[in-house]
C-alpha cells in the first residue's frame, strides 16, 4: 500500500543538556518519511524555501520516497522551529516557530496522490491537514499527529480534523490538554468518542499506549543509556508504525501491535544523535535486530501453581 504524508520539512535549532545545534535538518514529514520508507513507499506533500540545501535534500534519495509533491518557493525561507530540552527529555519547550513557506501553502494533489491507501497528516497547521484530507479519495487508513501549539491556537480546526480520521498519534500531555481532563484513560476515551477507532499515546521514555474501544496495549521505550536529542522521536515512531502497517495485507490487532514495536524501534535510533544523523546510517538489519531485543525485553511466561 502507498502512503501519502503532509507535514513539515524544516530547519531546526535545538538545545539539549548534551549539546546545541543552530541549524539542522528537521520537520515532521522528514522524520516520518525516512522512517516509513524502511517498509513502504512514501510520497511527501510539503514545501521548502530557496535556502534548503542539496545536501539536506539528499536525505530522501536512494529511498522509496517520492518528491513530486515537494514544492520549492524561490526567494522564500523554509519552515523553522527552535526548541529546548531540560534534563527531563520528555518535555520540549518551543522557543520559536516560523511557518515561512507554510503560511501560504495550498497544495493540489495529483490523481495518484488522491488515491493513496494510507494518509498521514503529520504535525502541521490543522487547516492544511484538512485541506489535504478533503482532496483524497477515501484512503483505507487516515492517521494524524499534532502538537500543543495547535491545541493552543487552533483547537476548533484541530477538533474538526480529529472527527474525520481513523487513528490519532499524540503525546500524553497533549491528550490531557486537548480534553482538559487530567485522567489519561478518561481523556483517551473522550477522544475516541469523537470518531477515531484508535488512539496511540506517546509517553516519551515510558513508551506507548494504544487505546481502542475494547482493548489497551502498552509497549515500553527501548532502554537506551545515551539519549542525546529526542527531537523527531514522535514523527519517527509514526513513520515506523504506519510504514510497517501499510506493508501488511491485513490490518488486524496483531499487526497493530507489531507496528507499535517497529515504531518504537525506529524512534530509539533517532534519539541517539542530532537531527536525522542516526536514522541515515542504519539499515533494515539494525531495525530487525532491535525488534528482537524488544521481544526479549517484554517477554514473560504465564505463572504455574
Ligand atoms: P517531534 O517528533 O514531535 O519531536 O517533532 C519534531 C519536529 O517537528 C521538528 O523537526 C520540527 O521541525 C517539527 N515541528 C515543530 N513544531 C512544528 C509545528 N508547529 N508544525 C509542524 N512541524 C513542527
Amino acid at each position: 500500500m502507498s502512503i501519502l504524508v503532509v507535514g513539515s520539512v524544516a530547519y531546526d535549532a535545538i538545545q539539549t543538556p548534551f549539546g546545541k545545534v543552530d541549524r539542522c535538518l528537521g520537520g515532521s514529514a522528514t522524520y516520518f518519511s525516512v522512517a516509513a520508507s524502511f517498509f513502504s513507499a512514501v510520497s511527501i506533500v510539503a514545501v521548502i524555501g530557496e535556502d534548503f540545501s542539496a545536501e539536506d535534500l539528499s536525505v530522501f534519495s536512494g529511498r522509496k520516497i517520492n518528491l513530486d509533491g515537494l514544492q520549492r518557493v524561490a526567494g522564500a525561507k523554509t519552515f523553522f522551529w527552535s526548541g529546548e530540552y531540560g534534563f527531563d527529555l520528555n518535555v520540549a519547550k518551543t522557543r520559536d516557530t516560523q511557518l515561512n513557506v507554510f503560511a501560504d501553502f495550498k497544495p493540489r494533489l495529483s490523481e495518484e496522490q488522491r488515491n493513496t491507501d494510507v494518509l498521514f497528516l503529520a504535525n502541521i497547521q490543522p487547516e492544511l491537514q484538512m485541506d489535504v484530507l478533503r482532496q483524497t479519495n477515501r484512503p483505507r487508513l487516515v492517521a494524524l499527529d499534532t502538537m500543543n501549539l495547535w491545541i493552543d491556537i487552533k483547537r476548533d480546526a484541530l477538533e474538526a480534523v480529529f472527527r474525520e480520521v481513523d487513528l490519532i498519534i499524540i503525546n500524553e500531555a497533549e491528550v490531557r490538554q486537548f480534553m482538559r481532563e487530567p485522567n489519561l484513560v478518561k481523556a483517551a476515551r473522550q477522544i475516541l468518542a469523537l470518531g477515531p477507532a484508535t488512539l496511540v499515546v506517546k509517553r516519551g521514555e515510558y513508551g506507548v499506549l494504544m487505546v481502542t474501544r475494547d482493548a489497551v496495549f502498552a509497549a515500553p521505550a527501548y532502554p537506551l543509556e545515551n539519549v542525546f536529542d529526542p527531537t523527531g522521536a514522535g514523527d519517527t515512531f509514526a513513520g515506523g508504525f504506519l510504514g510497517y502497517l501499510s506493508s501488511r495485507r491485513e490490518l488486524h490487532d496483531r499487526e497493530f501491535r507489531r507496528a507499535i514495536v517497529f515504531g518504537s524501534v525506529l524512534a530509539s535510533f533517532t534519539v541517539e544523535k542530532f537531527s536525522l544523523d542516526r536514522l541515515r546510517e542504519i539499515s533494515i538489519a539494525d531495525v530487525q535486530e532491535r525488534y528482537q531485543d524488544f521481544r526479549a525485553l517484554t517477554h514473560f511466561e504465564d505463572y504455574e501453581v
